[in-house]
This record gives structure tokens, C-alpha cells and sequence, in this order.
């Protein structure tokens, strides 16, 4: 059986799963992707990396973040997992999975975009997993837009208020609670730097990301908690189904990599756990591209 170890062929790796067309209405399912994507199910195997350790993993039910919640559970840690009360159903899916590898795993549905409800996530979280010492933002939204006269002042804020506020007030209210040696990993993307002319406001909440990042890493260093960011690149996911893209793009999704093919979550979970574990002892302030081979600053 193959596992995330196995020595493989990335160009030919996931020749199985296609980006066929496909149209959810946002924030979209896993459950519901024509072609499902691979979170690590069959193959991620973990080998004690977290164990002891408490996380909270915002847009844990699908895609990135759900890959992460299971590969921080077989690595050893209580993972409590946000999302939107519509993913119920892919949330219980992940935590059923995440429970199998015998740790605690809390559900927390709300909406991040609303400040009372990120501020209260933190608390629950360290209420359910008696303290918090990994935090990873990862709830985003993008939605394209053509043409700039025509994008929504609404989505504007929205766009900023998941992927930047959010993470703001949520960093905010855990910074009490994580002791020395705890980390914090945002997720960016690789459109900080290479920024597609019909994500304009997207691409700038993940330039935010990156800044927000670095400098808050200089901030906390001397207090034992590392800050980080993986910037992924073309990952097969609900996210890019719910107008992430327009539809008819998604059949070439990921191509135009020098791997040639769009990246599944299961690939981008080593990249947050090796920035959750003490293993990154001496990383802080660092971007961690997983795009396929995309040339990055
Ligand atoms: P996804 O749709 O599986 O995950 C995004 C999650 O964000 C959703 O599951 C949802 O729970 C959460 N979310 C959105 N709005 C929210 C709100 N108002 N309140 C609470 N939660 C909310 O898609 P994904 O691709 O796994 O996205 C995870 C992260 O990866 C995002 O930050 C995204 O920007 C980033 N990213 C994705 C790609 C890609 O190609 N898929 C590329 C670069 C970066
Ligand atoms: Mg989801």
C-alpha cells in the first residue's frame, strides 16, 4: 500500500483523480466533489511528530485543512476543527476519521467572518482540548472576478474578513493561551506572488497573509512561538468548484506546473505538520511553497 513515503513519480502521481468540470455553491463540499480529492485517508501514516500537542485548524472539514486535521491526529495530537455549519457533514467525516488514531477530536461549527464567533472558537477550543499549542488559520475564501467595475464591495470585505480579519482575531485571542514552543502556521498562496488579473482581491489578502506573517514572527520569537506560512498552489479542492475558478478552467486546473497536474490536500499536510512540530525548531518568519514547482520570491 502506498503512503505518503512511498517513492513515486510526482508527475504521474494522481494520474486517477481529474478536474472534471464541476460547479458547488460556495462554501461547497468534499463529499460532493464529482472527482474526490485525496486528504490522506489510505496513506497518511504518522509516527508520533505531535504527540501530546493541541490544535486548532480553522477549515478543517475540506480540502487543506482537512488533510492537516488527520495528519495531526496520526501524528499524535487533540485536533479541534472549525468550519461552516453547512460542512457538517464533511466535518463529521474528518473527525471520525482523526478519531480512529485514539485522539480527542471537537467540532466547531461558526462563522469566522463574524468577530464574536472567531474570538469564541479560540475559547472553545482550549476548553475542549484542555489548552491550545498549534494554531493553524486556514479557512479562506476566493471567489473570481473579471472584471474589477463589477466586484462587489461586499465581496471585498468578505474576501478580507475570512482570510485576513479572521485570522487577525483568531491569532489575537489565542496569543494568551499558546506556551512557549507553540506555533502558529497561516496558509497563503502562491497568488501573493503571482497574482491571477480575476483574483485581485484575493491575491491581496494572500500578500497580507505573508506580510502579517513575517512580521508577526518577529514579535513573539522572543517569547518561544514560532509563526509560519504554507503557500500552496493549485490544490484540488471545494474551494476552487465554488467560483474559486471559473468552471470551465477547472478541467486544466494545476497544468501549467512544471508537474503538470493540480496538487491533492494530502500533498500540502507534511508541509504543516513539519511547521507544527518541534522538528522546525529554528524556522520562524518562513513561507513554505507547495505549488508544483512554480518559481517563488
Ligand atoms: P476548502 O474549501 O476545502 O477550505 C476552505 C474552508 O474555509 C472551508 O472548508 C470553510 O470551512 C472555511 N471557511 C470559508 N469561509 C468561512 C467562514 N466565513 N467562516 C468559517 N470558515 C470559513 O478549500 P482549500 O483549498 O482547502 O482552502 C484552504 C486554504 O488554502 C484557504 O486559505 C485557501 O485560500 C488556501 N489555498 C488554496 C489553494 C487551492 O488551490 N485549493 C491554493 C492556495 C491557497
Ligand atoms: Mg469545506
Amino acid at each position: 500500500m502506498r503512503t505518503q513515503y512511498t517513492f513515486v513519480d510526482p508527475t504521474t502521481l494522481y494520474a486517477d483523480i481529474s478536474t472534471r468540470p464541476d460547479d458547488q455553491t460556495e462554501p461547497g463540499l468534499d463529499a460532493e466533489l464529482r472527482d474526490r480529492a485525496d486528504l490522506g485517508e489510505e496513506t497518511y501514516v504518522g509516527t508520533g511528530r505531535l504527540k501530546g500537542r493541541k490544535a486548532l485548524v480553522t477549515g478543517g472539514d475540506s480540502g487543506i485543512g482537512a488533510a492537516t486535521v488527520i495528519a495531526f491526529a496520526r501524528e499524535g495530537a487533540d485536533v479541534a476543527l472549525a468550519y461552516l455549519p453547512p460542512e457538517q457533514v464533511d466535518a463529521e467525516r474528518v473527525a471520525a476519521i482523526a478519531r480512529e488514531a485514539g485522539v480527542v477530536v471537537a467540532l466547531l461549527p461558526g462563522d469566522l467572518s463574524v468577530h464574536a464567533e472567531a474570538v469564541a472558537l479560540v475559547d472553545d477550543a482550549v476548553a475542549q482540548l484542555g489548552g491550545l499549542d498549534i494554531l493553524v488559520n486556514n479557512a479562506g475564501k476566493q471567489i473570481y472576478n473579471e472584471d474589477l467595475t463589477t466586484l462587489p464591495d461586499e465581496q471585498f470585505d468578505d474576501t478580507f474578513k475570512v482570510n485576513v480579519y479572521a485570522m487577525f482575531w483568531i491569532t489575537k485571542a489565542a496569543l494568551g493561551h499558546l506556551p512557549p514552543g507553540s506555533t502558529i502556521i497561516n496558509t497563503t498562496s502562491v497568488q501573493a506572488y503571482s497574482p491571477s488579473d480575476i483574483l485581485v482581491d484575493y491575491a491581496s489578502t494572500k500578500a497580507t497573509i505573508n506580510a502579517f506573517t513575517k512580521a508577526l514572527a518577529q514579535q513573539v520569537g522572543p517569547k518561544g512561538i514560532r509563526v509560519n506560512a504554507v503557500a500552496p498552489g493549485p490544490v484540488w479542492t471545494p474551494l476552487q468548484v465554488t467560483d474559486g475558478q471559473p468552471s470551465d478552467a477547472i478541467g486544466e486546473f494545476g497544468q501549467s506546473t512544471p508537474l503538470g497536474r493540480a496538487g491533492q490536500p494530502a500533498e500540502l499536510a507534511p508541509a504543516y505538520v513539519f511547521l507544527a512540530s518541534a522538528e522546525s525548531s529554528y524556522v520562524s518568519g518562513e513561507t513554505l511553497n507547495v505549488n508544483g514547482g512554480m518559481p517563488t520570491p
